[in-house]
This record gives structure tokens, C-alpha cells and sequence, in this order.
């Protein structure tokens, strides 16, 4: 089988050149071919020697991912559906802003972890996502927006927060975020790349050390009664366990808070209550917090937390000085907001026999 160029990130690429017998600095090329240019014919590379190209065109391939469905949204958000093969389609969606263009990737097909409001878990998992089908969301992405008057890519900042619990699928995540931030690669700033994650503990502590971008942690809870319910992987790695990660993140993040995510469940999560015990939890994590009104999906019993209380709850938390922002929800139109996506996964958990999955308008 051909080897997928995708799937390397540059040191890969570099020993991968090594071992057709080609000097480092072509890997260097054809990575600006690839992700400055676009690029994925090696025909179309001109500075590169025919007879390279031609040994690429045997041995070689830069295989993204099929767009099967492309999706926009009344307010200019746009999602597309890729298909990952055997039956599997993951959800990428761009959300464009006035100073910046944010991609949200997916990281796996499907997600193990079940928690109890997204609908990405409530299909199951199938299996991870490779390199090439990570990067290429990005690169699928630019590719249909195109570049800006300076020549710039639209992307501007990359958020894992698709399908899936990037942490889970780490070796991937971290070659395909080192594409991102690679010179020759998208040469995006560790500020403007964010993991999210619902608390893999040991996982954080590694990407600390791999490759420390930015963080946000999906929180949802100031107790590990009602995370326990909400976010189930905590009965794995309790609250007290997750600050301490987070602030061991913080000695090498790009950014010197962590953005905590809090879905807002009336009735569940949204008190003034759980407010107050919230603010005593994150006391010595420097943080931000995002509201993220609960986004419903068909097989949920769950509803959005009303307007004044999510006001409410947000006061709590400024008044204790903790920057509190309440997330827009965009494109929810096609179905791509937040804990909505849902692609088509073939569940090998069988847990969609209890709830089907519903496909996407
Ligand atoms: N697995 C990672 C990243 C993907 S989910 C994580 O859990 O952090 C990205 C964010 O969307 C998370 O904060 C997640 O909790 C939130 N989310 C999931 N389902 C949602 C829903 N139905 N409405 C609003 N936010 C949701
Ligand atoms: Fe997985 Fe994140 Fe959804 Fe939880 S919220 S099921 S970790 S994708």
C-alpha cells in the first residue's frame, strides 16, 4: 500500500525521506507543497525534480479524506461531513468571526467516554482517527475557504473540540497539532490551538510535556457527585485529581489560564448554588470560564438552562474576578453547535441499539 504523506508529521517525513535514499530538505518542500499550497498532486510541484516525483508517485500519496456533504449555516458557519471510510464520517465545522476564523476538528470516530449530554457519546466508539484524517479536516477546510488578500489561510485558530476525546487518540493528536504549528506545516501559534478535554489525567500531563498548546477542560460540575453522572470518565480521575493536572499544565502552557467548559443543564448543573461551590473549587487554578448553553439533540432528556439563569450564574463567577464569557451558539441551523455533531459512526459498542442514531438534515 501507498504511503499516505499525511500521516507524518516533519520528524516522521524526515526519516521517511532518509529511508528512500532523499535529503531533509525535501521533506521541508513538500510539506510547504502540501499545507502552504495546498497542494496534493506531486505532478503539480514544479521546484521538486521530476525524477523525485516520480519515485513519490510509486511509493507515495497524499490521501485526504472525501468530503461526502458540505453544509452553511444562515449566520455563515459551515460544516462538512468527511468520510473516514468503513462506513465511519466524522464533522468539521468553521465558525468565522471578525478578527479570526476558528476551525473545530474532530479526533475520533465516534467517543468511548458517554457523557450524559453529547451526543457524540451517546453513538458509541468506533476507532480513532489517523494523522491524515486529523490534519486533513484542516486541510480540507482551507482548501474550500481559500486565502485571504494577504495570502493568508482562512483558519486562523484550530479548536479540538469535534467529535471524539483527542487525548484518547494522543500519538495522532499530538503529530497532527505539531502540523499545525510547524513552520513548514499551517505555522500556527500555541495560543491559537486548543485541546479540549473531559479530564484524561495522565494524557494531560504528557501533552504538557509533548506539546503544550492551549487547554480548556470540559468541567461541567463543581462536585464529583453530579460530575460523576455528567462526565463519566471522573469516577476515573475525581475533581481534586483534575485541578492538580491542570495546574501542573499551566507551568508549560502557552497561555496562563485554563478555559474551564461548563454546559448549562437547566435545572442540573445551573443553580446559584453550584455556582458559589464552583468558585471555591477552582480557587487556586488561574482560569476562565465558558458557559456553553446545552445544545439538544434528539435522543436527550436534558434542556438548555434558561436565559436569566445562565445570567445569573455567570454574575456569580465575575463578581469572584473569574472571566466568564457565554459561548454563541453558532450554526445551529445544520446541526453544528457544540455536542451536536454526530456524523454517521458505525457503533462497535453496540450502544446505539439502545438509542439509534439520528442522521443530520
Ligand atoms: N471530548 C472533548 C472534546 C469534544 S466536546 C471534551 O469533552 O472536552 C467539546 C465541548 O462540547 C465539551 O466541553 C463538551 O462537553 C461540549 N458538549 C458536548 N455535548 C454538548 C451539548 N449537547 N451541548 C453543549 N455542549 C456540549
Ligand atoms: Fe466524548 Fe467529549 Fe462527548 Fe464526553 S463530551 S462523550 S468526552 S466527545
Amino acid at each position: 500500500m501507498k504511503q499516505n504523506l499525511l500521516d507524518f508529521d516533519a520528524h516522521a517525513l524526515t526519516a521517511y525521506f532518509a529511508e528512500i535514499g532523499e535529503k531533509p530538505f525535501r521533506a521541508k518542500q513538500l510539506m510547504r507543497w502540501m499545507y502552504k499550497e495546498g497542494e496534493s498532486e506531486f505532478a503539480a510541484m514544479t521546484d521538486i525534480a521530476v525524477s523525485l516525483r516520480d519515485k513519490l508517485t510509486q511509493q507515495a500519496c497524499i490521501n485526504v479524506p472525501t468530503i461526502m456533504r458540505e453544509e452553511l449555516s444562515d449566520d455563515g458557519t459551515r460544516k462538512w461531513l468527511l468520510d473516514v471510510g468503513t462506513g465511519n464520517a466524522v464533522e468539521a465545522v468553521y465558525i468565522p468571526e471578525a478578527t479570526r476564523g476558528t476551525l473545530c476538528i474532530s479526533s475520533q470516530a465516534g467517543c468511548a467516554l458517554d457523557c450524559a449530554f453529547c451526543s457524540t457519546g451517546k453513538q458509541g466508539f468506533n476507532r480513532n482517527l489517523s494523522v491524515a484524517e486529523i490534519i486533513g479536516q484542516l486541510w480540507w477546510a482551507n482548501h474550500q475557504l481559500g486565502k485571504n488578500a494577504e495570502g493568508n489561510w482562512a483558519i486562523s485558530n484550530v479548536v479540538m473540540m469535534g467529535m471524539g476525546e483527542p487525548l484518547l487518540n494522543f500519538d495522532n493528536t499530538v503529530s497532527a497539532l505539531r502540523l499545525m504549528l510547524d513552520d513548514h506545516g499551517y505555522g500556527l501559534s500555541r495560543r491559537r490551538v486548543t485541546v479540549s478535554t473531559s479530564g484524561v489525567v495522565p494524557a494531560m500531563d504528557r501533552l504538557r510535556e509533548e506539546c503544550p498548546v492551549a487547554l480548556a477542560v470540559s468541567l461541567h460540575a463543581p462536585n464529583d457527585a453530579l460530575r460523576d453522572v455528567l462526565v463519566p470518565i471522573n469516577k476515573k480521575y475525581p475533581l481534586k485529581e483534575l485541578l492538580a493536572a491542570c495546574r501542573r499544565y499551566l507551568e508549560k502552557a502557552p497561555r496562563d489560564f485554563i478555559t474551564f467548559e461548563y454546559v448549562m443543564l437547566d435545572g442540573v448543573n445551573d443553580s446559584v448554588q453550584h455556582a458559589h461551590e464552583l468558585v471555591r473549587l477552582v480557587r487556586e487554578v488561574p482560569c476562565k470560564f465558558n458557559l456553553i448553553p446545552f445544545n439538544p439533540f434528539p435522543q436527550t432528556h436534558y434542556q438548555r438552562s434558561r436565559p436569566d439563569a445562565i445570567a445569573r450564574f455567570r454574575d456569580v463567577l465575575m463578581q469572584a474576578n473569574i472571566v466568564t464569557t457565554t459561548r454563541k451558539t453558532r450554526g445551529d441551523d445544520i446541526a453544528a453547535a457544540c455536542g451536536q455533531l454526530a456524523g454517521q459512526v458505525q457503533d462497535k459498542t453496540k450502544r446505539t441499539m439502545q438509542r439509534p442514531v439520528v442522521l443530520h438534515r
